[in-house]
């Protein structure tokens, strides 16, 4: 690339962190890595610190801080920092160009902002972010000159086969709809039965994308999808009506734009994370990612079929809550934040994930979106509310379902 590109990395130690890192790691004469952002994985990020020797070092917490700190050479020019603040600093700071938003969760909130004001390209795979403050986050690209890059793979597949820079132009004359394609999960083919026992480890053991444990519960619930299909609707100011979700198991389509010629136009790749990252980092050049290139003959199929609602009622909650609009996406959000913790803490079952999704929603009152704060009160009130309607969960667990 013509000019060295300075990059924070938030959520370094994730899966996408981690995969960031690898592509950067490819091209060192291309980036260099300002910051480094993680919760408290120390050890990793230790070796992250050695190997790549960012300006600072941001953990959340001061004992994991001063551990890292403890741990680093004497003669180490890496910054420790922690907090929140550190955080958003880091993502705004003067030194940076672009920011790879991928913290998991609502807590990316406030640093993906930060890039957004600051007007940094920002490389977004934090799509709870977008979920919950759309709004703001959109406003916040609009004014400030941002440029917002997804990563997520669909909408990095979406983005690459509309016509033209989708900020540029807004409206999308041409454009009928977009096709969000989902694998299903690794539930695709199970009962509701099955899914009532279905465990952690099993809801994580997903067919095609090795992910974080939160976004892979995520993927078997189709509230993947869901947040997605809200996060399609944020991207490329789109109406729910051109949002339509396909079953694709192979994961090799990452999603299509349809024409109103009747063109349709698809993205493929290997389902490796990479690609859509170095497609990030690089943009608008093109990157060695480190992905092995995509044999058709060996694939031989791409099957597609439309989702089962019903079996998968958060896809159905997602929509729902586009459609009620204000903080409805981001009380949605925090309720299956709550449910998915609850899940993979073994305090609730699989198929109790959307009921309590819904009851927060039921149960939460919503309001106009108009500033970070009243969309973090909305989030605490949801979390608040879930947490109570877990309890009660607890005390008598039922044979949840919502059909
Ligand atoms: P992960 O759990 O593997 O990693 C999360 C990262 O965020 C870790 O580095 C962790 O230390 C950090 N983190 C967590 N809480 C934090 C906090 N409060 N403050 C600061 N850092 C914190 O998750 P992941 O799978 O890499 O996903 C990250 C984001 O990217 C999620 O929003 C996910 O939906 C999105 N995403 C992931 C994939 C994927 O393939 N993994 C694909 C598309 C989108
Ligand atoms: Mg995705």
């Amino acid at each position: 690339m013509t000019t060295r590109r300075v990059v924070s990395v938030l959520g370094s130690t994730g899966s996408i962190g981690v995969s960031t890192l690898d592509v950067i790691a490819r091209h060192p004469a291309d980036f260099s890595v300002y910051a480094l952002a993680a919760n408290r994985s120390v050890e990793l990020m230790l070796a992250q610190c050695l190997q790549f020797q960012p300006q600072y070092a941001v953990m959340m917490d001061e004992s994991s801080a001063s551990k890292l700190q403890e741990k680093l050479p004497a003669e180490s020019a890496v910054q420790v920092l922690h907090g929140e603040e550190a955080l958003a600093r880091v993502a705004s700071d003067d030194e940076v160009d672009c920011v790879m938003a991928a913290i998991v969760g609502a807590a990316g909130l406030p640093s993906t902002l930060a890039a957004a004001h600051a007007g940094k390209t920002l490389l977004l795979a934090n799509k709870e972010s977008l979920v919950m403050g759309g709004h703001l986050l959109m406003q916040a690209v609009r004014d400030s000159g941002a440029r917002l890059l997804p990563i997520d793979s669909e909408h990095n597949a979406i983005f690459q086969c509309l016509p033209v820079d989708p900020q540029a132009r807004p409206g999308r004359d041409g454009v009928s709809k977009v096709l969000l394609t989902a694998s299903g999960g690794p539930f695709r083919t199970w009962t509701r039965e099955q899914m009532h026992k279905a465990t952690p480890d099993q809801a994580c053991a997903h067919p095609n994308w090795s992910m974080g444990r939160k976004i892979s519960v995520d993927s078997a619930s189709l509230m993947n999808k869901g947040l997605e299909f809200i996060e399609a609707c944020w991207i490329f100011d789109l109406s729910p009506e051109q949002v339509e979700v396909v079953v694709h198991p192979q994961s090799i389509i990452h999603s299509m734009v349809q024409y109103l010629d009747g063109s349709v136009l698809a993205q493929l790749g290997n389902p490796d994370m990479r690609t859509p990252i170095a497609y990030g980092l690089g943009w608008p050049q093109r990157l060695a990612s480190g992905v092995a290139p995509l044999d058709l003959v060996a694939t031989a199929r791409l099957d597609f079929a439309a989702p089962d609602e019903s079996l998968f009622p958060c896809l159905r909650l997602a929509r729902e809550a586009v459609a009620t609009g204000g903080t409805a996406m981001a009380i949605c959000n925090a309720a299956n934040e709550i449910a998915v913790e609850a899940f993979l803490a073994g305090r609730v079952r699989f198929t109790d994930i959307p009921v309590l999704i819904e009851r927060v929603l039921e149960t939460t009152p919503v309001v106009e979106p108009t500033s970070l704060a009243v969309v973090e009160s909305a989030d605490e009130e949801a979390r608040a509310q879930a947490v109570a309607l877990l309890t009660d969960m607890n005390g008598k667990p039922e044979e949840a379902s919502l059909a």
